[in-house]
């Protein structure tokens, strides 16, 4: 597998074109998101061969095989340890992990709160549409309370998880959340989290016509401002969880905390932060048939 090093070449959005066709229903908001994630990368001079696309299982995951360069499609909740590990196996390489509220917040939200911790370096898009779309409509972590969804008619009446005061008082060096109606705003946040060294949480507030009437494209249309555009410090934890508690009336969008000395996983770890080689070179040389030859 190459490396970010390896060529300095113009990259162009065809390169990311995939001949599949696309089957997400008319409207939805995962349109838009894969559309500023190409863009993000091509801006970003990051080709096909030096990304790893890594997709959760749900609606966002059926974007798989709809983008071209090296993909995985792991487990249900179970991207995050995937994409850390590929991360920490080639540390050359740009990883984007993406999956849905009910994979993040449900699922897999034990994998979400140590890859904050970890502050393995890669991005990772949580496509919030506050409910489990692929499977029809079910509730999720994030639905608000009292939505009738189609497991749950009267409403639910769990509190629902902020993400971002979650991801920020876990302690996130990198978090945004973005309208997916917003491809500016997401292929600019985009390739902020792409820079960004650690673990870059980028909630999107992803429209899904079919099954979210509570939160159609229209209102959020509405209510979003991007807090770039204000006076508001990034870099202060604080401000930022004031200013992203808001998610009813005036919704925050943009880069809401970004710490400027965050150190990731790999360049603190005990054993491989002195390494001059990636794993992913070292275990080349290993012949494993032994091990192979046992099972047969
Ligand atoms: Fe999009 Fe919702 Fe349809 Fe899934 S169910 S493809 S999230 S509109
Ligand atoms: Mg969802």
């Amino acid at each position: 597998m190459s490396c970010n090093t390896c060529t300095t070449k113009t990259v162009s959005l065809a390169e990311y074109a995939s001949p599949n066709a696309l089957t997400w229903c008319p409207g939805c908001g995962n349109f838009g998101i894969q559309v500023a994630l190409k863009q993000a990368l091509v801006a970003n001079g990051i080709t096909p061969h030096q990304a790893m696309l890594c997709f959760d299982i749900g609606c966002n995951g059926n974007g798989s095989d709809k983008i071209d360069g090296y993909r995985f499609h792991g487990l249900h909740g179970r991207i995050l340890p995937l994409a850390a590990g590929i991360s920490c196996a080639n540390t050359q390489l740009t990883v984007v992990a993406e999956a849905g509220d009910g994979a993040t917040f449900g699922e897999g939200v034990n994998h979400f709160v140590h890859s904050i911790r970890a502050n393995f370096d890669m991005t990772f898009i949580c496509h919030n549409n506050e409910n489990y779309g692929l499977t029809k409509g079910q509730a999720s972590a994030t639905t608000r309370e009292d939505v009738p969804m189609n497991s749950s008619p009267d409403g639910v009446s769990s509190t629902p998880i902020h993400p971002q005061r979650f991801a920020l008082a876990l302690g996130a060096t990198f978090t945004a959340r973005i309208f997916s109606g917003d491809i500016l705003g997401m292929n600019r946040v985009f390739q902020a989290a792409i820079k960004h060294k650690g673990f870059a949480f980028v909630e999107v507030l992803q429209n899904c016509p079919t099954y979210n009437k509570a939160t159609p494209h229209e209102w959020y249309q509405k209510r979003v401002y991007n807090v770039n555009d204000t006076d508001h410090d990034v870099s202060n934890r604080a401000a930022a969880l004031a200013v992203s508690d808001d998610v009813n009336e005036k919704i925050a969008t943009g880069i809401i905390y970004q710490d400027p000395n965050s150190v990731p996983f790999m360049s603190r770890d005990m054993v491989r932060k002195d390494a001059q080689t990636e794993l992913i070179n070292e275990v080349s040389h290993y012949d494993i048939t032994q091990f192979t030859s046992r099972m047969r």
